[in-house]
């Protein structure tokens, strides 16, 4: 049951084959049984979920409801959940029980979906191996001695380690689609501004970006129909409407133009890897696509300006975390200043107080124009080369990141080479254009994802593409053994 997708499942639920309390319970169960060497939640929302689980029954003994009615899902914990818990991976937040919900969450619960908890992340969202998280490391599903990625690893794992039918993530250079590729599920960030960032705690506001995180892409495509779309609480919300991301998913590819950009190809890479994504797209010519190589030529620069712009904004968000208003304040301080530089101090880990240090810096004064203003004047220039291409071709194809998985504490004590890992990744983030990760083979027994990047808006492109593959490989039905038959 744990392996079925959403529209099987939907379909048992409104034949009641099984009800949503039944469906809750199973997945409860697993993850009972399995999460305690996964780590991949921080809070079980048991009473919650089978509350909500019994109200999606009603709606469908009337036959009333969504696709997602019923369906059990996690949300990535950054997303503000009324009277849950949301700690986003932090000391900081460690008893902050929001007193409002996410526009994403919000959408996702009124379609019917019953959340079961609140998955386990890097804190605030920095970090690309989920070991950044105050509630300990998250294990891969495929090998337990190995990271799943960040920083959505909870909710990549759960749904890899089929803990739960789909989950939420959020994307600021890569995590959705990084932890995606490493637990071997499908993950989509969608364009900056498709879906609202109200109640999403914010990491890098103008990259940071949620999206759906599940095993196939047409479950990706039920997600984005309830989660996507314009919201008046966010101004940077796109305005436009949203597609119907599920009425193209059979669209034939015949005449699909792919993009292989050069610079994705060349050092660095993983040369099993790099034989995976050719295969890949290989399958994709027998579908009917031609593929060209192109340039992005300005790849190189994504880690420099990415790693000023996403500090100097974070600098700034987090601020707002001083001790009075939210979350942890130190004991019995001696005055003001004491009470914010301790409840900071004691609040955030390593890397937040990093990042704040380096984005303080950056953003100070005489430091602006040469790091910041720099720093966006050069995430023109990538954008320019996504737009360019993206005149010539309809998608561009290449890997999510250089190596499949590493071990856990491989790459903690060099942040140059952990920061490396998001090549791939964050020039999607600084373009704002929305891009894929699906599962697409295994090295060295170790799950590796294609990256699917497309133009401005063009979810539904992604999705049909994404299916087609889908439906000619079964690279995304594969389970860990760990997880295997229960
Ligand atoms: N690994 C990147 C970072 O640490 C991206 C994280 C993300 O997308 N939230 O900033």
């Amino acid at each position: 049951m744990f392996e079925q997708s959403i529209s099987t499942l939907a379909q048992k639920l409104r034949d009641k084959d099984i009800s949503s309390v039944e469906l809750t319970r199973l997945f409860l169960a697993r993850i009972a049984k399995f999460d305690p060497q996964l780590n991949s939640f921080i809070t079980v929302s048991e009473k919650h979920a089978l509350e909500q689980a019994a109200a999606a029954d009603v709606l469908l003994q009337n036959g009333k409801g969504t696709s997602l009615t019923g369906i059990p899902v996690a949300h990535k914990d950054l997303f503000c959940t009324e009277g849950t818990l949301t700690t986003c991976g932090s000391k900081m937040l460690h008893n902050f029980i929001p007193p409002y919900e996410s526009t994403v969450t919000s959408r996702i619960q009124q379609a019917g979906a019953v959340m079961l908890g609140k998955t386990n992340m890097d804190e605030f969202a920095m970090g690309s191996s989920n070991e950044n998280s105050f509630y300990g490391a998250v294990k891969n599903p495929w090998n337990l001695d190995m990271v799943p990625g960040g920083s959505s690893g909870g909710s990549a794992a759960a749904v890899s380690a089929g803990l739960v039918v789909a989950a939420t993530g959020t994307d600021t250079g890569g995590s959705i689609r990084q932890p995606a590729s490493f637990c071997g599920i499908t993950g989509l960030k969608p364009t900056y501004g498709r879906v609202s960032r109200f109640g999403m705690i914010a990491y890098a506001s103008s990259l940071d970006q949620g999206g759906p995180m599940a095993k196939s892409a047409e479950d990706c495509a039920h997600l984005m129909q309830a989660m996507a779309g314009f919201d008046e609480k966010d101004s940077t919300s796109a305005e436009n409407p949203a597609d119907d991301y599920l009425a193209s998913l059979n669209a034939p590819l015949t005449g699909l133009k792919i993009g292989l950009p050069k610079e994705y190809f060349g050092e660095g890479l993983d040369s099993k890897v790099a034989d995976i994504i050719m295969a890949a797209v290989k399958e994709f010519e027998k579908l009917g696509a031609t593929v060209k190589e192109i340039s992005l030529p300005n790849l190189q620069l994504s880690i420099p300006s990415y790693y000023v712009i996403a500090p100097s904004e974070a600098s700034s968000n987090l601020s707002r975390f001083d001790g009075v208003r939210f979350g942890h304040r130190c004991d019995d301080p001696r005055d003001l200043l004491d009470m914010y530089m301790r409840s900071r101090a004691e609040g955030f880990g390593a890397e937040v107080q990093k990042r704040i240090m380096v984005g303080t810096y950056a953003l100070s004064e005489g430091y602006y124009d040469a790091y910041y203003l720099k720093a966006q004047k050069i995430r023109r220039l990538i954008k320019q080369d996504f737009v360019k291409a993206l005149e010539e071709v309809d998608v561009i194809m290449g890997p999510v990141a250089p190596t499949t998985a590493f071990g856990l504490g491989s790459k903690t004590s060099d942040p140059v080479a952990m920061y490396l890992e998001d090549i791939y990744t964050l020039s999607v983030n600084l373009a704002g254009i929305p891009a894929m990760s699906i599962p697409a083979g295994f090295a060295d027994n170790m799950p590796v994802g294609l990256q699917i990047m497309g133009n401005y808006f063009a979810e539904a492109k992604l999705l049909n593409v994404a299916h087609q593959y889908q439906q000619h490989t079964d690279w995304h039905l594969q389970t860990p053994t760990m997880v295997k038959g229960a």
